[in-house]
């Protein structure tokens, strides 16, 4: 009998991502999944691609994978972003339940190919629930680094010592400032983010198998400390293996591909800050006019809220004409596409992990700007302990002579040359990761087989 896999992927870019790509990397070793997006990520899926919203499944007929969708308990009109606490709470109380009655469903409908095994996101609220409840093997599947895991796996020891500036007794985790913390941890107040964080880390400590999108190469020390807590197999960069690409933009991507072919080999930098992270209008002011002052090309996509409660033009006046051909502006791009492309030398990112694995993994040198949530800490890896990228601002606020200066020195010349340098290792790293005897194809093989030895 075929294993089978139910996975309910949580409806945010950066997560949905790496878990359409884990199902497509499942069902291509054999296995049947029956894939859940909420309907309103179904919905902005259909839109952006222009699919059907009803009936239509995104993954190709040839693999066996089902495609479900499940309400999150709101009205598609419903704006999530904006309600974000409202709608979480809502996902930590309601949905579980909705969730295993759901899975139950599927369950009873999958005849002859009776689901053995759960996959959820880490951050889900429902998974050990669910999986005793249908006696489902659980697998929680971690989007982030192993660094940030690690941290809030022992969260009662960042708790007890929270008077300390260094934290340094996190079991394979290097030294770190509690100013490169996650963001959750650098609130004083308690925020919807830690109850999410706080229950997600209850959870995992109930799950049967852990994957995680990194590679073992990478943080070798984090891993193999997690290891000997919980089964925990590195099985990143899960974008790259396969070849099978599955429409999951939840926004219309836009084809700059005539703008780029026009321009020379590394001279355009590539901006975005994500899916999620807001920021104000003066920093995105600050970063125009330095793109204006450094001469660089560019090509920049500003998300229509990427400025919280503000319906204006964020750019500053004259911005447009001033750059002329030069810059590209546009609301989303398809990124893995613009950073694939041997014109784009830097990309000036918000450093979330899937940005910078996508950069990694095409060798291009990032500038740092972190926001929120796992940014801080993701900049910290990518600046100070792998060295591949630089600080937008090295002070607190982000000015235009020295967005200038740091968009120039990451293009060309000699810090540009050595961060390249490092970029080429780590790019080693990650590719090896893949291929034939890579570690991890190994881990993929190993969570497998031990997964077969359990259902
Ligand atoms: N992305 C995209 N087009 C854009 C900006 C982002 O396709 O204009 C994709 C990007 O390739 C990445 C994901 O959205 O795979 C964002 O995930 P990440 O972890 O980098 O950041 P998040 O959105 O979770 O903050």
């Amino acid at each position: 009998m075929k294993a089978h896999a139910i996975m309910i992927a949580l409806p945010y870019q950066g997560h949905l991502n790496p878990f359409v790509d884990l199902a497509v990397k499942l069902a291509s070793k054999g296995i049947t999944v029956t894939f859940v997006n909420t309907e309103h990520a179904h919905h902005q899926i259909a839109r952006s691609q222009e699919l059907p919203d009803a009936g239509s499944n995104i993954f190709a007929a040839a693999l066996d994978i089902r495609y479900a969708t499940i309400s999150d308990g709101f009205p598609l009109d419903f704006d999530r972003d904006l309600n974000f606490i409202d709608y979480w709470e809502s996902f930590l109380s309601d949905f579980p339940s909705r969730v295993a009655e759901f899975v139950g469903h599927i369950i009873s409908s999958s005849d002859p190919s009776v689901p053995s095994f759960l996959v959820s996101d880490t951050f889900a609220a429902w998974p050990a629930m669910v999986a005793q409840k249908h006696n489902l093997v659980n697998v929680s599947f971690w989007t982030q680094p192993a660094t940030e895991f690690a941290i809030n796996y022992h969260l009662h020891l960042v708790k007890q010592n929270d008077d300390e500036q260094m934290i340094n007794y996190i079991p394979g985790v290097a030294p770190i400032s509690t100013k490169d913390l996650m963001s959750h941890l650098q609130e004083s107040d308690a925020t919807i983010a830690d109850e999410i964080v706080f229950r997600a880390f209850e959870e995992v400590v109930k799950a049967d198998f852990i994957l995680h999108n990194t590679v073992q190469e990478v943080e070798p020390h984090t891993l193999s400390s997690l290891s000997q807590k919980q089964a925990t197999y590195a099985i990143g960069p899960i974008n790259f293996s396969t070849k099978c690409s599955v429409p999951k933009s939840l926004r219309r991507q836009v084809d700059c591909s005539e703008w780029l072919e026009a321009r020379p080999h590394g001279s355009v930098l590539y901006i975005s800050f994500g899916s999620i992270a807001q920021t104000n209008r003066q920093v995105i002011q600050e970063i125009a006019h330095g793109l204006v002052i450094s001469g660089v090309s560019f090509i920049w996509a500003i998300r229509p809220q990427i400025v919280m409660d503000d319906d204006r033009d964020v750019l500053p006046c004259g911005f447009k004409e001033n750059v002329r051909d030069r810059g590209l502006v546009l609301p989303w791009s398809d990124q893995l596409y613009v950073l694939s492309s041997p014109v784009v030398g830097g990309f000036l990112t918000h450093c979330g992990w899937n940005s910078i694995l996508e950069s990694v993994w095409c060798g291009v040198p990032m500038i740092c700007y972190p926001i929120l949530y796992d940014q801080p800490t993701n900049r910290k890896l990518v600046v100070d302990d792998w060295k591949i990228g630089i600080n937008l601002c090295d002070g607190e606020s982000v000015g235009k002579e020295e967005v200038a200066e740091k968009i120039n020195k990451v293009m060309s010349g000699e810090a540009s040359d050595c961060i390249r340098k490092n970029l080429k290792e780590m790019r080693t790293k990650l590719q090896d990761a893949w291929s034939e005897n890579g570690s991890s194809q190994i881990n993929f093989d190993r969570f497998l087989r031990d997964l077969n030895d359990k259902i």
